[in-house]
């Protein structure tokens, strides 16, 4: 047996290529020390492999900015507009990516979306019906190269056919079956060029397998894959799934004429059952996904082994579930006791653990075996009894306002007196420099607590006035105390952990570093209680408390896998049930629970949809806020508007209120609210927030009537698409003033 790996991080142990290609956006380092830089970086990463001990190395993984992005590139899926501008060929991949705004044009970025169900954003690309695809790039054999010539053979990887024709964009008029013969030609001569620089094996990526796949997407990908497989060049073809099984095309899958196939054990619930009903090729190689790519422990060796022993296949490669991008770089660099910090495996951890369970199956890694077991014979984290009997104790009450939305409605319309159309914030104001230092300086010591308190306050107190200024109608504190909305929560929760360096690629440059979920997870005090109830005296009109929901806290962090997801996102639930009640009594009598991570995981099999996820975090919200009475108004928030196939389950959460992003989407979404008949009140965003364009009034004046011609008047708010944290504070300003007074405007009308 060998050992392979799917893809690693590209940021650097350090994010160097983060900082490296910051500097470049800024014009402080040239497009020659970018590279050197990436090129460096390549090295390291494959050398670390090989050192490691993973047999089967990778190359093209690695990405200035994005994979899909570059595979795009690769085939001439580029904008005409792109293709047009004077730039060099770096600048024109970043002018894809980011926009171009100079001298020499002004062009848009092309849109980004979350990769399946991980954090992970991907540029997509689209097929216009100009659009000339062709062999037109070369990054993929300068990697080979570059390896070869470090005396690494590598195996290149390339998103597959399928998965980019499923993924891209399609200009009007223009679809998939069109591109498919440019494309396989595209593709067999890069196998050609491959072969020809000695290459022998491609890695070729189709997540969208795992995927419903329909009758038609299964008539493309037999199209593709016919074509494709006719004239390999002498490569070993290894296609490679991931994120869930392939129930749906795996009898299509072993027929095909590839010499390996990559499956998910992990994520794949059904892989084990379709690879021991339908068995698996003699003449193939399983690459087996059993080393978790997206979760951050140690591999349990005896379950890996045991699992191993049912795979009914001679020719097992051990690999990753997924690429190793989903997780941070290395536990070499954090600072955890050494109890806790044996039980984390990073990407380069991971390699070792691939390493040593091929020893173990090849009678050679006892000691391996017996350290690992005693890893998971000890009790890592001592339970919450307590806990535990009051989650079993809670019945359906817990889990149900009362009374009904409709009754709620009019009690809250009686104790808040609210204008019609009421306006109001997300939650967060902007995030400045001096902001960012106070908290920074406290947490470092070098400030007391009453100064950083006096601070927040004077912050606070400002932006009141300044809400009540200009006519706001329900305040917000301005969230100054926040970092991030899920770090936050978890710092004041027992049972979370916080890397120093465990960053993982959001996008591009961006990174997130996930709190790890270690323990039982139970409130420690009251978190936002202080704040909310400081804003709510100074003002009159009511101020909303502002708290992130479980579902949220627990998709932006790294689950724990002792416990079902569902165990810990209910004892967060419950954690924050408290605190809504804490805010309850100190007087805060609208509150918002934002869930912007809701949708995110929703599972990519519709048939899953409910089963393995809507159907326990949707309880799990209703436990945060049913203990609440009938005149305490609950908002929840989401960060974007495509809810529109799970509107009956948004509705479900039972909130009073939804606010979400509207302003990019053409406000498409309220069609589909009013043909479901959906009975919250409603804030469709009326202006975006990613940008720093200030609205006018007569814009938002057009937004709100467009508002109107689908919701009923008693049911509409009116605020921004999202938080203004980002947000410079002139802009956010100037925007909320034009909002008050669009607002001021209609209302005259009616
Ligand atoms: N209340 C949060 C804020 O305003 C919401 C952020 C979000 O939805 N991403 O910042
Ligand atoms: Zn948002």
């Amino acid at each position: 047996m060998t050992t392979s790996i799917i893809g690693f991080p590209r940021i650097g142990e350090h994010r160097e290529l983060k900082f490296a290609t910051e500097k470049y956006f800024r014009k402080e380092i040239s497009a020659e020390e970018l590279q050197a830089t990436a090129k460096e970086l390549r090295a390291k990463h494959w050398r670390l492999a090989q050192e490691r001990g993973v047999d089967q190395i990778p190359s093209n993984d690695f990405s200035l900015y994005d994979t899909f992005l570059d595979t795009a590139v690769l085939f001439n899926i580029v904008p005409e507009q792109v293709q047009a501008i004077d730039l060099s060929e770096l600048d024109k991949y970043f002018a894809l990516a980011r926009g171009y705004q100079g001298d020499k044009g002004d062009v848009r970025a092309l849109p980004m979306k979350k990769w399946f169900n991980t954090n992970y954003h991907y540029i997509v690309p689209k097929f216009e019906a100009g659009t000339q695809v062709k062999l037109a790039g070369h990054k993929l054999f300068d990697e080979f190269q570059e390896a070869k010539d470090l005396g690494i053979h590598t195996r290149p990887v390339l998103v597959g056919p399928f998965t980019l024709l499923r993924l891209a964009e399609y200009a009007e008029g223009v679809n998939p079956v069109q591109f498919i013969e440019p494309l396989v030609a595209a593709y067999k001569e890069v196998f050609r060029r491959l072969a020809d620089l000695g290459a022998t094996d491609i890695q070729l990526d189709e997540p969208a397998l795992v995927k419903d796949i329909s009758e038609l997407e299964l008539t493309l990908f037999d199209k593709l894959y016919q074509g494709l497989l006719a004239d390999k060049a002498g490569l070993s073809v290894l296609l490679q799934t991931y994120f869930g099984d392939v129930r749906d095309v795996y009898s299509h899958l072993v027929q095909l004429p590839v010499e390996a196939i990559g499956l998910d054990f992990l994520e794949g619930r059904k892989t084990l059952d379709l690879v021991k009903e339908h068995g698996f090729p003699a003449d193939k190689v399983l690459y087996a996904g059993v080393v978790n790519g997206k979760n951050i422990w140690r591999n349990d060796y005896a379950k890996t082994l045991a699992l191993l022993e049912e795979i009914p296949a001679q020719n097992v490669v051990l690999s990753t579930s997924c690429s190793l991008l989903h997780v941070p770089f290395t536990t070499a660099n954090e600072e955890f006791a050494p109890e806790i910090l044996s039980h984390f495996a990073f990407a380069a951890e991971k390699l070792d653990e691939l390493r040593e369970l091929d020893a173990i199956r090849a009678g050679q890694g006892d000691e391996f075996l017996a350290a690992n077991k005693a890893l998971f014979a000890a009790e890592r984290t001592v339970r919450n009894a307590e806990l535990a009997t009051q989650l079993a104790g809670l019945d359906d009450a817990a889990f149900t306002r009362q009374p009904a939305l409709a009754e709620r409605a009019m009690a809250q319309h009686q104790a808040f007196n609210l204008p019609v159309l009421p306006t109001t914030t997300i939650g967060s104001f902007p995030q400045t420099r001096e902001v960012k230092v106070n908290r920074a300086t406290f947490r470092r010591g070098e400030k007391t607590e009453a100064e950083y308190t006096a601070f927040i306050e004077a912050e606070i107190d400002e932006w009141i006035k300044w809400q009540e200024e200009i006519g706001l109608d329900v305040l917000v504190h301005g969230e100054f105390e926040r970092n991030d909305m899920v770090e936050y929560f978890g710092e004041n929760l027992s049972g979370y952990l916080f890397s120093k360096n465990g960053w993982v690629q959001s996008y591009g440059t961006r990174g997130v570093k996930p709190p790890i979920i270690w323990g039982d997870v139970k409130r420690e005090r009251p978190i936002t209680v202080k704040w909310s109830a400081y804003a709510q005296a100074q003002s009159d009109l009511p101020v909303k408390g502002m708290l992130t929901g479980p579902v949220t806290i627990l998709n932006w962090s790294f689950p724990r896998e002792d416990i079902t997801i569902k165990e810990s996102t209910l004892q967060i639930a419950l954690a924050i049930r408290e605190e809504v009640l804490d805010l309850e009594a100190a007087g805060i009598h609208i509150i918002q629970i934002d869930e912007a991570a809701l949708r995110e995981k929703l599972p990519l099999r519709k048939s899953d949809w409910y089963s393995e996820y809507l159907d326990w975090a949707i309880p799990a919200f209703r436990l945060v806020h049913s203990g609440v009475a009938p005149t305490t108004q609950i908002h929840t928030h989401m960060c974007y508007s495509e809810f529109t196939d799970i509107i009956p389950a948004i509705e479900q959460l039972d909130a009073d209120v939804i606010s979400f992003e509207a302003s990019r989407s053409n406000l498409h979404i309220l069609d589909e609210l009013e043909r479901q008949n959906f009975q919250l009140q409603v804030g469709p965003g009326v202006y975006d927030i990613h940008s720093p364009r200030v609205p006018s009034v007569e814009e938002i004046e057009h937004t709100i009537r467009a508002i109107l011609a689908k919701v009923p008047t008693e049911r509409v708010w009116i605020n921004p698409d999202c938080g203004l944290k980002t947000r410079g504070i002139p802009e956010t300003k100037a925007s909320l003033v034009n909002l008050t007074q669009a607002t001021r405007n209609i209302r005259e009308e009616l």
